[in-house]
């Protein structure tokens, strides 16, 4: 038998738990897929819509495979169907759909119990998954869709109580990051809690690459907590076509094709795409601010908006109150803008050149998957680890603009109390669009990080060494080896 390039023999066998978000799922099962490539036997255990989501959106492979178990729809009383989190726009049904989350564990736990395999890796939303690995006395690795950076940051707002402080400078990081909102202590001791598992497991798979995090983040990740990263990405590069970017996560509701010959009929860095991921909700009267600003910068754009679940009796008008009057005629009908109302082909817009910046929520996929297609952002975070996020993206390497939102909540659903004017976006938007000596910089460095991202994945790249080396490492685990 040929030795493989990671120099053992026999393939190992993962399982991969992925949490029920597209934020976590789609770039565990893009990593999962990477794996696979390198010729590793690995099964992804999800639910059936999941599955059935996955199915049609990650590409095949004879060496990964699907393992379903049951949602307990039932038992929290959701509809059938109602498993990925983007499936709902309701705080009931979103904590129901947590609930059911957490009731997985007996099926899924019995599962992997019957079939051993060489190593878990699971989403930190799964803390349990730390005993089961200990019990079977396999090795686990964690993964939570954050920066590394992200991470460091979080830990020295714990070490130094810092939440719910409006401004500060984290303390003892590589570089002096100034926040300009006030990390929510709920949610922040929520995800310490969950990172505390994380820190006991062999490692974190990390999706992103060495470059962007930074040498001096990985060193002082490596040193604070004790514990390992491996960098594998940007895992969205793993999709080369169109149609695999298009087909990268939920259906899109909107055709290849015409968003295609939209795009194409327009220049290169003239469009802003705006998009805040599958979880963020505004308001009628932020939507209508965004509408204002946009479309007094006078720059064509692209806009993701999650589709609201209405009542039946909400007439036309009520259901598109937050279009301003005449914009229907001005820009949509002039081509100017394409207004997508549910889940959006993007990372197949993103790496369309016709795309010069992208409106944020600084989720790290949307972030990661701008740096791989070389688009500066404009950020605006709102929850989550999101606003560090920002600051690695404006301050560590000046890659963006921020448009100055300041309210950090504790879910992406639900009013928020401020509302970012529809000058602020203007402003914003022309700073990064109009040409000028700020803006052809930020470009500039854009492009080179979307250069790196792409070197990294391969042969003799940052993210390409370290599948190999992760790979080693959970086979001479397996095999009792020592470990080098
Ligand atoms: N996404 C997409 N189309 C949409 C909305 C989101 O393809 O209309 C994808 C996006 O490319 C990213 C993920 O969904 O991979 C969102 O993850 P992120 O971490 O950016 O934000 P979250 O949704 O977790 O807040």
């Amino acid at each position: 038998m040929m030795n493989t390039e990671e120099g053992e023999e026999k393939a190992l066998t993962i399982y991969f738990i992925p949490y029920l978000a597209p934020g976590h799922m789609i770039p565990l099962c893009d990593i999962a897929t990477l794996f696979a490539l390198r010729r590793q036997n690995v099964t992804i255990i999800t639910t059936p819509s999941n599955a059935q989501i996955l199915g049609k959106s990650i590409p095949l492979n004879q060496h990964l495979r699907i393992h379903t178990v049951p949602f307990p729809s039932q038992a929290v009383g959701l509809p059938d169907g109602v498993e990925p989190l983007f499936t709902t726009t309701d705080l009931d049904n979103l904590t129901k759909i947590y609930r059911a989350a957490t009731l997985l564990r007996p099926t899924i736990q019995h599962f992997v119990e019957q079939h051993p395999p060489d190593c878990i890796v699971a989403d930190f939303m799964y803390p349990w998954v730390h005993e089961l690995a200990n019990k079977l006395q396999i090795p686990r690795l964690a993964f939570n869709g954050f920066s590394l950076f992200a991470i460091c940051a979080m830990e020295s707002v714990k070490a130094h109580s810092l939440y719910e402080s409006a401004s500060f400078v984290i303390p003892h990081l590589p570089h002096s990051i100034a926040m300009n909102a006030a990390p929510p202590k709920q949610l922040s001791k929520l995800l310490e809690a969950l990172l505390e598992t994380v820190f006991k497991s062999n490692g974190i798979l990390v999706n992103n690459f060495a470059e962007l995090d930074g040498e001096e983040y990985i060193e002082h990740y490596e040193k604070t907590t004790c514990h390992k990263a491996w960098h594998l990405g940007p895992a969205s590069l793993i999709r080369r076509t169109i149609q695999e970017k298009a087909e990268r996560g939920e259906e899109s509701v909107v055709s290849v094709h015409e968003c295609l010959s939209w795009l194409n009929s327009k220049q290169d860095n003239s469009v802003v795409y705006i998009c805040f991921g599958s979880q963020c909700h505004f308001s009628d009267k932020q939507l209508y601010e965004i509408a204002c600003g946009i479309e007094a910068s006078s720059h064509e754009f692209i806009w993701v908006v999650p589709e609201k679940k209405r009542t039946e009796n909400d007439n036309e008008e009520e259901k598109e109150k937050w279009l301003p009057k005449g914009f229907e005629e001005r820009i949509i009908g002039k081509k100017k803008a394409m207004i997508i109302k549910g889940w959006a082909p993007q990372v197949m817009i993103l790496s369309h050149t016709a795309v010069g910046a992208f409106m944020t929520h600084c989720g790290w996929n949307s972030t990661v998957e701008a740096v791989s297609a070389g688009v500066p952002m404009i950020t605006w975070p709102m929850h989550g680890e999101q606003f560090y996020n920002e600051k690695l993206i404006t301050q560590v390497h000046g890659i963006g603009v921020e448009v100055g939102a300041t309210e950090w909540s504790t879910t992406g659903i639900g009013e928020r109390e401020k509302v970012v004017w529809r000058d602020n976006i203007e402003k914003v938007v022309k700073r990064l669009m109009d040409s000028g000596d700020e803006a052809e910089k930020i470009r500039q460095h854009a492009r080179e990080f979307g250069e790196k991202a792409k070197h990294a994945i391969k042969e003799g790249g940052s993210s390409h060494s370290n599948l190999t080396a992760v790979v080693n490492y959970l086979k001479r685990l397996r095999d009792n080896k020592p470990l080098i």
